[in-house]
């Protein structure tokens, strides 16, 4: 197929580079011009714009930061829509409040563009070995013309509902990984506080029903002191503050959500914001004075 790829960020280069090797003609564009040189070298087409990327392709895939971005990349007048061919279909694989994606998603229709949101989970290792969850909203019919374009970028492919549904899945995951890690962290700190060796701890537990996908990703991350994002604490900030508008607008109390909110934010403001978010972690050790690692 002929593809556009437009946000070639942590995510968005390891997807494009994955369909150059399963053989699509791969166009891409970002605003930042290293980004589209790394992709060129790997065999894609440079565009000059989101538009342009559009106009040669039959499906347009964008991997963007947040809702005002993909306005922007979709909506804007350099941007995918302007340049999209009657017949395309544009899919949005960031994650982004679902009210932006359902508006998004009728721009599309009013110019007869078929329009799915399909954000994924799983972060940069899972991007890189083409192996994300990919949860999708939109008509049933594209979802099947998108599906082996998807088989390439994910190991599962689902879909939830209309458009909007991918996101709302996406936040209710962000949810569950946001609060997890919270929870490992008040965990692995009182271990430590306790004298014990929080990899031996991690070891013991993570066979058990407290052990998870999260656990077994970033336990070793804080034993290792390595934040290196992966997944920015900026990034599951901004999950956060969508998953709390959703829900206050169908009066929905969130409160576990709204704590690690608080936390995300305090360590936003103490220069943490583009750490990987394991580094939640930091916030409960900074409150216990107690840091998880080996004991020396
Ligand atoms: P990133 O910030 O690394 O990449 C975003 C890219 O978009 C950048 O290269 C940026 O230059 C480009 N960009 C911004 N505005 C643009 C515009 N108007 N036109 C073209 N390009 C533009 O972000 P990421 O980590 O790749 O995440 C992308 C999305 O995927 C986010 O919504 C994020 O929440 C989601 N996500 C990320 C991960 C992860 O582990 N990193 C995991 C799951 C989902």
């Amino acid at each position: 197929m002929r593809i556009a790829f437009v946000g070639l960020g942590i995510m968005g280069k390891h997807m494009a580079r994955n369909l150059i090797t399963a053989g699509h003609e791969v166009t891409v564009f970002d605003i930042v011009p290293a980004a589209v040189d790394e992709l060129v070298r790997a065999g894609a087409t440079p565009a000059g714009s989101a538009s342009a990327a559009a106009a040669t392709s039959e499906i347009t895939i964008t991997m963007l930061p947040d809702g005002p971005e993909v306005q922007a990349a979709i909506l804007g007048p350099e941007g995918v829509l302007a340049g999209a061919q009657a017949g395309s279909a544009i899919v949005d694989m960031s994650s982004i409040s679902p009210l932006v994606a359902q508006k998004v998603g009728a721009a599309c229709a009013g110019k007869g563009i078929g329009f799915l949101d399909a954000p994924v989970s799983g972060g940069e290792p899972k991007a890189a070995d083409g192996t994300l969850a990919i949860m999708a909203g939109g008509d049933a019919a594209l979802f099947e013309r998108v599906r082996p374009v998807f088989d390439v970028l994910g190991a599962s492919a689902t879909l939830t509902g209309p458009v909007g549904a991918g996101n709302v899945t996406k936040l209710a995951n962000q949810i569950m990984v946001a609060c997890n890690i919270a929870a490992m962290g008040e965990a692995l700190v009182l271990a430590t506080k306790a004298g014990l060796d929080p990899e031996v701890v991690f070891n013991a537990v993570k066979g058990g029903l407290a052990g998870s996908t999260v656990l077994n990703a970033k336990a070793p991350m804080v034993i290792n002191r390595n934040f290196k994002p992966g997944f920015r604490i900026k990034l599951h900030q901004k999950d956060l503050r969508n998953a709390l508008l959703a829900a206050e607008s169908m009066k929905v109390s969130l409160p576990l959500t709204s704590l690690v909110q608080q936390a995300l934010i305090s360590l936003m403001n103490s220069g943490a914001g583009d750490l990987d978010h394991a580094a939640i972690v930091t916030w409960i050790e900074q409150m216990a004075g107690c840091e998880v690692r080996k004991p020396s």
